[in-house]
Formats: C-alpha cells, structure tokens, sequence
C-alpha cells in the first residue's frame, strides 16, 4: 500500500521562490570581479534569475542543455544557478585553474552549448574556445561598462545586456526530480577528469543535510560566506541550503586572502563559513599578525583535506571559533561525514577534544561508510582497522556521466581514501589508495606530471609524490632518474614542464636519484619514497610553485 501523501518533486526551482516569499528582503552581498561589493535580496536574485532564465532560452537552451561557467563566487554565478537548472538544463561549473587542454576536454565532453565566465578568464576562454567548435554562444558576465573593447571571441555577448532585453515573467517548469541539475568533473582520481552529474533531488535532499544542527546549522539568523568556490561541488551546497533557510549571503568574488575575507566578515556579520585549511590558514595567520579576533564569525565548516589539530585549537582558543570538520567528494555532493563530539565527549579534556575533532567524523544521515579489506570484507569498527572506505547513499554517485562506471561493488561507491571508523562510527582517514596529489584543496594528477616528465629526453624514469606541505597541505616533489650519459638539472626540467601543466602543477622539489624503488609486479613503489622523503617541504625556507591559492 502507497501513503497518500503528494507527490511534489524536489526541484531546485522551489528554493528560490520559497525565499522570495519567505525572505524577500534579506540581503545578498557580492564582491564584482573588479573589485566593488554588490549588493541586493533574494527578490531582486529570483527576478534576475528570471530574466536570465529567459535570456539563455533566447540562445537556445533547452530542458538537458549543458551550459558552463567558469566564475568566481558572485551574484551572477548565483543567478546561473538557478536559471539554468531550474530551467531544466545542467549547470556545468567548470574549474578554471584547469589547464586549457584540460578545460577544453570537459568542455567537449559536456557539450556545453553556452559558455558564462567572468572577465578574470577572458584569456582562458579565448585559448580554449578554438578546441572547442562545439560551443555557440560566450556570455561574459559584467555589464557594458566593462566589457573588453576588443577579443578573439566571436560574437562575444553581455550577461547584463542579455538580461535588459528580457522580462522577468517566467515560469519554473515542472519536471522529474531526478533530472539532472548540475555536473562538476573531478580529477580526483586517474586518468581524464570524470563528470558527476547532480539531480534536484540528490541536491535538495543534501541541502537538507547541510543545514542540520551538527552540520552547517543554518538559520534566518545567520549570515554565510562560502569561500569554498561555486566551481568545486556547488561551493558544497551552500548556494542552495542559504535560500532554503532564508540566510543572508555573502560572496568573496575573487579575494580569498586573510586580510580580504576578515575585511568582508566583519563588515557583513558573518556568522559562519566554509573552506579548505589552506584558506583557515592563511585567515588565522592574518588575525594572529594583526591581534584581530572576529566579531561576528563563531563556525567554520572545514574539508577538502585534513584539518591540522593545531588550527583547530588556535581558531577555538585564539579567535573563539568552532571548527567543524567534514569530510566529503565531488562524487558525494560533497557532505559524508562532521566531526561534532558527541554529549558524552563533553567530560574529554580540550587536547582530547581538538584530537577528536581532527578526525573527520560520523557519517550524517542519509550517508552510510563502511571500511572493507582488499577482498571487500566490512572490517571491524574498532578505530584501528584501516581499509577503503566505502560510502553509499542518495547524493552519492552511482555512474560518472556519459556511463563511465565508478564500479560501484554492491552498490557501495569507493572512495580512494582509506579509514578507520571507531565504535561511535568516528572516521578518520589514513592514507589514500588514489595516485593524485591535493594542494590547497585542488587536485595535480601526479600521472599527468610523469607522463609530462618522461617525455624529457634526458629522463629514464619519474615518478611524483605528495608531499606533507605547511601551507598547501600537499605539493608535488618529482623524482627522476636520468638516462645514462644525459646530464639535466632542476631548473631545466621545470622549465620543461612549465608550457605543459599549469603553473601551480610545478613539482616544488626534483630529486635526481640513482633508482627508482619497485614492487613484484614492476609498480614503483611510491608509498617508500613518500615515506622517505615525508619533511622535506616541512623545513623554515620552505617556498613553493605556488604564491596564491592555486
Ligand atoms: P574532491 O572530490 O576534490 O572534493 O576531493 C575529495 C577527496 O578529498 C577525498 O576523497 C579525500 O581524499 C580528500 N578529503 C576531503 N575531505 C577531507 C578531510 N576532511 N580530510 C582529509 N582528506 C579529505
């Protein structure tokens, strides 16, 4: 027997009209590519998102179109969101710190039909365009004022001219609520970058998930920044869950600096945010330098990698801020797990609890983790027995788009990472299985930097590792081995690798080696020179490839 209860879909759609009714005139903050902060409510974003629903219609987008946008987090990205998927398109947010050749593969691989970017990737765009015949329509996402006066691209368009021709009577259309609404490729593992495809549903019911008390704990009463960019996995859903809960917005644009979100946090009353460490790190250092403390700001959603123990402690002692640590992927939408210690940890002693809360906690529901050995055996939630984490649930992946397989085994989703999970379901990552590298929250494919090594003919072999780094978490260190009578040095073989990967690819070490350490099978074994090579960027002189976030 059914219930008889309505059968409503979750549509993304239904989030904006709830806070145009609900929270007309709550604000949403905008910091504009060039520099000025915007600011308007959510009726002014639902009848813009009106306008451009209409306007991208204009240029042909229909139910099932993809259209990508290469964009910093800004009204205008905001506004996409929601006229492309709740028009019954794909949102394809594309990450522009992918190389062009790359970019150019998602791109194509997507079929994106239109293209919004903001200007700060003017060039890119112009350099991928030619790779991609496929694309018929680039709309760059500022008014006239600023547009170029001139570009290589054809027929470029003007988001806010696009918009002034259109009215804003439009009506979101109906639809299954497993029809796709977004996709976001991931590098995370080997190999080309794999699409994951979101539905409304997936989405909406993550939003929920987002907003639960151990989690984001959203409220009319709160003002959210999400640093974490609209590119990488829907800025994890913060996009959405903000309308749901009638939040006040707040979004940094380009300036992901300490000095710059401290600036806008304490201007705005930002209550809680969201970010990679490395972004908290360089935050904590800015307050500590200058004896500041937020005012306003009391959680920081954390993940994308580990959160050290210690600026765990300094933002709850130093800057009385509750770091909550998730853990979660692309193919997760991304929440899977928080690290909120439970009622009985209350008698734990300070250290107890910030070790505690390193780890990167229990799953939330609606997502199941197990850890399985090598045969796939579930193994013991004893907090000791490390294996792949496992997770399944409905806003995880179950095939990346175009029918790549994730190979699910029985229908559980593997992760790459390895874990323990301890009685009280706490998880905590140990290692990884996948071969990449994360800097500042970003993926580098350590295969695509040997193959791009290897081809230098003084090399016989390379193999790239991540390494334990201060500030990026992990940056890559290539080591090689010349061919007999070839002579190369460190500054010769970067510059090699320069015009091939994207700067902040750039491996921050080469060591030269006499041989590389290989298994029975003729693998190298990259878990030893890991191992022996664990400080080498953990010294005082430290510098890296990389000056700014990647
Ligand atoms: P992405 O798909 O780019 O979001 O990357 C997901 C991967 O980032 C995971 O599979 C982990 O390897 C890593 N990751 C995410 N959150 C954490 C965390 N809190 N601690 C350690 N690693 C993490």
């Amino acid at each position: 027997m059914f219930g008889l209860m309505m059968d409503r879909p979750l549509l993304l759609s239904s989030l904006l009209e709830h806070a145009e009714q609900q929270y007309s005139d709550v604000e949403i903050v905008s910091r504009e590519t060039h520099g000025d902060l915007f600011r308007y409510t959510y009726r002014d974003l639902a009848r813009r998102a009106r306008q451009l629903a209409n306007a991208l219609a204009a240029l042909g987008m229909a139910s099932g179109s993809r259209v990508a946008t290469l964009a910093w987090n800004n009204h205008r990205h905001l506004e996409a969101y929601f006229a492309v998927s709740g028009s019954g398109a794909v949102l394809h947010t594309c990450n522009p710190r992918l190389h062009a050749e790359q970019l150019a593969y998602i791109l194509n691989h997507a079929e994106d039909d239109i293209v919004l970017f903001d200007s700060t990737f003017l060039p890119l765009v112009e350099a991928v365009a030619p790779m991609c015949p496929g694309i018929r329509a680039f709309v760059l996402m500022t008014d006239e004022a600023h547009m170029p006066a001139q570009s290589k691209l054809q027929g470029l368009l003007c988001y806010e001219t696009l918009l002034a021709t259109q009215g804003d009577a439009f009506t979101w259309p109906e639809f299954d609520e497993r029809t796709a609404s977004s996709l976001c490729f991931t590098s995370g593992t080997t190999g080309n970058p794999k699409g994951v495809l979101y539905s409304h549903r997936s989405t909406m019911l993550h939003s929920f998930a987002l907003t639960m008390p151990d989690t984001l704990s959203l409220s009319v009463r709160d003002c959210v920044l999400p640093v974490v960019p609209m590119f990488h996995v829907n800025a994890w859903g913060i996009p959405y869950a903000a309308p749901m809960n009638g939040c006040k917005l707040v979004l940094p644009g380009p300036r992901l600096d300490g000095a710059s979100l401290f600036e806008l946090m304490e201007a705005e009353g930002v209550t809680c945010s969201a970010g990679v460490p490395t972004i908290w790190l360089g935050l904590a250092q800015f307050m500590e330098s200058q004896g500041l403390k937020p005012s306003t700001m009391r959680r920081s959603v954390v993940g994308g990698s580990a959160m050290p123990q210690s600026l765990i402690r300094d933002f709850a002692e130093k800057f009385d801020v509750e770091v909550r640590h998730c853990w979660g992927m692309t193919e997760t939408s991304p929440l899977g797990t928080q690290g909120v210690p439970l009622a009985k940890h209350a008698a734990l002693d300070a250290e107890q609890q910030y070790a505690l809360r390193s780890k990167q906690g229990r799953a939330v529901f609606g997502v199941q983790l197990k850890v399985v050995d090598i045969d796939g055996n579930a193994l013991p939630r004893d907090g000791k027995s490390a294996g792949e984490l496992m997770v399944r649930g409905p806003w995880i992946v179950s095939e990346y788009f175009k029918g790549e397989k994730p190979a699910l085994r029985d229908g559980w989703f593997p992760t790459g990472d390895i874990a323990t999970i301890d009685a009280d379901g706490t998880m905590q990552i140990t290692d990884r299985v996948k071969d990449v590298i994360k800097s500042g929250g970003e993926w580098i494919s350590s295969i695509d930097l040997e193959n791009a090594a290897i081809a230098h003919p003084a090399l016989a072999m390379a193999a790239v590792i991540g390494v334990k780094h201060p500030k990026w978490d992990e940056r890559p260190v290539l080591c090689a081995v010349k061919k007999p009578g070839h002579e190369i040095d460190e500054a010769a073989l970067l510059e090699f690798l320069g015009g091939k990967v994207a700067k902040w690819w750039l491996p921050d070490q080469v060591i030269f080696v006499d041989s590389l350490p290989m298994g029975a099978t003729g693998k190298i074994q990259k878990m030893d020179l890991r191992q022996k090579y664990a400080d080498i960027l953990c010294g005082d002189a430290v510098t890296s490839n990389v000056s700014t976030s990647p």
